[in-house]
């Protein structure tokens, strides 16, 4: 079959660089995907599509095992690449917390390195989308934040995407490579690491572990499902020129929704007994306290706007962890991430 493009995808072996590069596969079968991704901990072949395990000489699905730092593979990989789209990252914020040299390393230094392949290949490259994240806002100075809003990262994570958000917009107007910058607020769906809180909270339940909750609970996130930031992505990347390139996107439900709320409704499907289905710490040091997305900008340019209820998505959630448990049950050592506090206090959160 002749392709008619080549896409990288960096990270596709992730979370939701995995679920892009199933809805990929699955809507443009005429598509090439070349993946790169390192396989740290947070990262599995088993996440790429079953006809890729099936077939590793696949046509449509080519795998490299490699690290965003390797300038000449990242060179290589972008010379055959049409459009690019950049997952990979460090993207806990509790590790980042106790180490965060690889945050800055992969985050901010592999950006540059991709940025520079983009720039060197830029006669081919139609679209280098970067996925960077709504923790470069810090806590909302109002309601619902729009992408004006000021930048202030509270964690090193954030600090080191924030790092790289700049720097593509730096390398934007400063050579002209056809960057779209992108601004998820919190995803979850099926294969995310079950460091992150959604399916943290849904493995504690299954185990009959109590869910931790930081501080009071009420620190409040906007959960979007990630086929709504994968559908998001698809239309950047087939939009005219001028509606997105240089621009800057929010991705969200628009909603915001605090812990407590969370490990309720989590609760209330698997836990017949709540007695003691909670447990409290204290407050995460750099807590983002309340974030919520404004998604006007992507609606007016390219007409999206989120379709996963969170009513509908928890529970297709919940179905898929309790129907995959060998897939999650060898990253239980990560439930719980060590931090010291500002007391000099060994805490686990
Ligand atoms: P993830 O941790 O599940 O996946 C990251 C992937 O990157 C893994 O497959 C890992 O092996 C790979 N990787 C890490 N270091 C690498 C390196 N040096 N070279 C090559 N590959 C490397 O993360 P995720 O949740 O899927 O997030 C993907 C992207 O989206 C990240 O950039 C993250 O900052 C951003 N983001 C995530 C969320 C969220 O809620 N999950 C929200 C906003 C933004």
């Amino acid at each position: 079959m002749r392709h008619q493009k080549n896409i990288l995808v960096t990270g596709g072996a992730g979370f939701i660089g995995s679920n892009f590069v199933h809805y990929m596969y699955e809507h443009y079968p005429q598509y090439k995907i070349l993946i790169l991704d390192a396989l740290t901990y947070a990262g599995n072949v088993a996440n790429l599509p079953e006809a890729y395990n099936a077939l590793r000489d696949h046509p449509q699905l080519e795998f490299w095992y490699g690290n965003i730092l390797n300038a000449q593979l990242v060179n290589d990989l972008t010379a055959r690449a049409d459009m690019v789209v950049h997952f990979a990252a460090e993207s806990h914020v509790t590790r980042s917390i106790y180490d965060s040299s690889e945050f800055f390393r992969t985050d901010v230094l592999g950006t540059q390195v991709l940025a520079n392949a983009v720039l060197s290949n830029r006669n081919r490259i139609r679209r280098f989308i970067h996925i960077s994240t709504s923790e470069v806002y810090g806590s909302a100075q109002y309601p619902a934040m729009d992408e004006q809003h000021p930048l202030m990262p509270m964690s090193p994570y954030a600090a080191a995407k924030c790092g790289a958000d700049r720097l593509v917009f730096a390398y934007w107007q400063t050579y002209h490579i056809p960057a779209v910058i992108v601004r998820p607020f919190n995803n979850y769906g099926p294969r995310q690491h079950l460091e992150k809180l959604v399916p943290r909270f849904i493995t504690n339940a299954v185990l009959g572990i109590p869910m931790r909750i930081h501080g009071n609970g009420r620190s409040a996130r906007d959960f979007v499902h990630v086929q709504d930031t994968c559908r998001a992505l698809d239309l950047i990347l087939h939009a005219p020129q001028d509606a997105v390139i240089g621009e800057t996107f929010n991705i969200g439900s628009g909603q915001e929704r605090d812990i407590l709320s969370i490990a309720e409704d989590i609760c209330t499907r698997l836990c017949p007994d709540k007695t003691n289905a909670r447990t409290f710490v204290g407050d995460r040091p750099g807590q983002v306290i309340r974030h919520t997305c404004n998604w006007e900008k992507i609606h007016r340019a390219l007409g999206w706007e989120p379709q996963i209820s969170w009513e509908e998505g928890l529970p297709a959630t919940i179905d898929w962890y309790t129907t995959h448990q060998e897939w999650w049950q060898a990253q239980c050592w990560m439930h719980e991430i060590p931090i010291i506090t500002s007391e000099g206090n060994k805490e686990l959160h």
